[in-house]
């Protein structure tokens, strides 16, 4: 169950008020003093509500070079919270990456927080909780934050009201956390098998009491999902257009590529021509949601992931110290190739090398 309530309203709204769409039905600014909110100089009037953009790597001046990690003892000392991303760290579809067991131990035997963040929202809290136990780990569903769980938290956030509907593009994972959170849903893979028979005339009706969209991964998208998100979106007043990320491949075999996230929120976004709000990586607001809920100064934290311009730059946009590890889909020499812009703070091999590099410096 989403829980904010170790603060009080007003700071964990101020912690997310630059993803707020000024203009939004669902929120009361006067609520917010002036020393907590900022406003933001986007634009995020409801016809024109975009994210806040996560900040592109090419925009910014070039960062050094990423260092081998050398010294693990060195950086586990100089924080307090370790982020996880999954796939490609912690396992690689359904097998554990070597020694990770052994870590997450010698982590936590030495007071660490562990996170897992993943962009992925085809499964709840719940459900990545259930594959950690199959796979042997010990990890509580609180230490788990999938995009599934963004999206419902992010409504909760800005007190999305529970007598407007929200409408999903999306597999269960989305469904079930709103569910949690206690917002009324339609759509999903519900409507995975509906078709739209086109003839003279025809008009296709829409709810006009859903006040979101969200937008997440979804194999069963199709051309009534999209019309009936376009409607919601152009059509109802106020409503939100949310991505849970925009991940341009996902990794559904080990032979390919496949299209991800980013190519169902690219269809709504051309359709609507509207930006969405993402509460993915690599935008901020699971960073500040995480900084929030556990009270860490973001310093204090290292992001370690596998993808350059999704984890790390995720722990970049959001003042964190970075590792990459070339465990997943990104080799030694795409990090040091002359196009990739992204540097990490470090990179190893794996986190198994935690133990290793730990070994070898006493
Ligand atoms: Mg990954």
């Amino acid at each position: 169950m989403l829980s904010c309530s170790s603060h009080s309203s007003r700071a964990t709204l101020s912690a997310f008020s630059h993803f707020l769409p000024t203009t939004s039905p669902y929120f009361n600014f006067s609520s917010l003093s002036p020393k907590t909110f900022s406003p933001t100089p986007l634009n995020f009037g409801w016809r024109a509500a975009t994210a806040p953009k996560p900040r592109m790597a090419s925009t910014f001046p070039a960062r050094a070079s990423a260092q081998p990690l050398q010294n693990a003892d060195e950086l586990i000392d100089s924080v307090e919270t370790f982020i996880f991303d999954c796939d490609g760290v912690i396992w690689k579809g359904d097998s554990l990456i070597d020694g990770v067991p052994e870590t997450l131990d010698m982590l936590r035997s030495r007071g660490k927080r562990l996170v897992f963040v993943t962009n992925n929202s085809t499964k709840s809290r719940k459900q990545y909780g259930k594959k950690f136990e199959t796979l042997g780990l010990s990890v509580s569903e609180e230490e788990i934050f999938a995009s599934s769980f963004a999206a419902a938290a992010y409504l909760k956030s800005i007190n999305f009201p529970k007598d407007k509907k929200v409408y999903v593009i999306g597999e269960d994972g989305i469904l079930k956390e709103l569910e949690l959170a206690g917002f009324e849903y339609l759509g999903g893979p519900e409507d995975g098998g509906k078709k739209i028979e086109l003839k003279p005339g025809f008009l296709m009706e829409h709810d006009e009491n859903v006040g979101a969209v969200v937008v997440g991964f979804d194999r069963y998208f199709n051309y009534y999902k999209i019309q009936y998100g376009t409607l919601c979106i152009r059509e109802n007043p106020g409503c939100l257009f949310i991505a849970t990320n925009r991940d341009a491949v996902t990794h559904l075999t080990d032979a390919q590529e496949w299209a991800g996230g980013g190519s169902m929120v690219g269809a709504l976004a051309g359709s609507t021509q509207r930006e969405p709000l993402v509460v993915g990586k690599p935008s901020t607001f699971m960073m500040d949601y995480l900084a929030n809920k556990f009270g860490i100064l973001k310093s204090q934290i290292c992001m370690v992931g596998d993808r350059l311009d999704t984890d790390i730059l995720f722990g970049q946009n959001g003042g964190c110290k970075t590792l990459l590890v070339l465990s997943g889909v990104t080799s030694l020499s795409m990090l040091q190739s002359p196009n990739n812009s992204i540097q990490p703070d470090f990179y190893t091999s794996k986190i198994s090398d935690f133990l290793s590099l730990k070994a070898a410096t006493v």
